[in-house]
């Protein structure tokens, strides 16, 4: 089995001001470098990219960062909306696509997720690739299905290895910000055949190395026993990361 690096990945959704950023990391700061072996992540509103990245900098934290979304163009006649050049010029590493908040309510597709993860790619940024099932996909039976074609449509046309490129991120829609976790098991079993499916479209090695993250209601008290489960790389963590002894207790679990 191949030795993946385990992740915590914070989305602060929208929240947090310039001011309430840095008031943040100013209360990780003493924490964060620990070093457990794992890779911590936050990924920030667009607004507070910069004073983060540089605060990051100045305080020399060991911390990626990156955007929740991004546009698949480079540049154009489209308001409001942020290009890969634009978060690589800030010095991003990660991006995060297909959350179920931008499907749910911003009409993201698996189309649109396609091009994104292609432009993020190519850009050399490292896509958080979102995917996850409704409660009622899931009371129907449909999850694995339903994975499977977010996977299979949002990587088609992807080539080359993608291990250390790429972080798949299984998020149950029912279990994000409603406090309803899933069972580790369940989600273990679930990212146990999202990983059997990279593998038959990318190889197993690739499939191996790949990270598959978990998400939905990690909290302190829950993030050790979802991050014993063997198929389980880790965790991106939206209502739970946004405070500095929340969040430390997350990355040092
Ligand atoms: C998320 O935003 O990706 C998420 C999992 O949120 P929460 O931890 O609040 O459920």
């Amino acid at each position: 089995m191949a030795d993946r690096r385990p992740m915590i990945a914070g989305n602060w959704k929208m929240h947090m001001t310039t001011g309430d950023a840095v008031t943040f990391l100013e209360g990780v700061a003493a924490g964060v470098n620990e070093d457990t072996g794992g890779e911590v992540v936050i990924c920030t509103p667009y607004t507070a990219l910069s004073t983060v990245a540089a605060d990051i900098e100045k305080k020399n934290l060991k911390i990626g960062l990156g955007a929740q979304n991004m546009h698949w163009e480079e540049t154009g006649a489209f308001t409001g909306e942020i290009s890969p050049l634009m978060l690589v010029d800030l010095g991003l590493e990660f991006v995060i696509v297909g959350h179920s908040e931008r499907r749910q309510l911003f009409g993201e597709t698996n189309e649109t997720v396609n091009k994104k993860l292609k432009a993020a790619l190519d850009h050399g940024l490292k896509p958080i690739f979102c995917v996850g099932e409704t409660l009622s996909q899931r009371e129907a039976g449909q999850t694995t299905e339903v994975i499977a074609a977010q996977i299979k449509e949002g990587l088609e046309g992807i080539g080359g290895d993608l291990s250390e490129r790429l972080v798949i991120a299984y998020e149950p829609i029912w279990a994000i910000g409603t406090g309803k976790v899933a069972e580790p098991e369940d989600a273990n079993d679930v990212i146990r055949h999202i990983r059997a499916l990279v593998g038959s479209l990318f190889g197993v090695d690739t499939a191996q190395k790949l990270r598959i993250i978990y998400g939905g209601s990690v909290k302190p008290d829950n993030v050790a026993k979802i991050m014993a489960e063997p198929e389980i790389d880790g965790a991106l963590v939206g209502g739970a990361c946004l405070k500095p002894d929340s969040f430390l207790k997350l990355v040092n679990y």
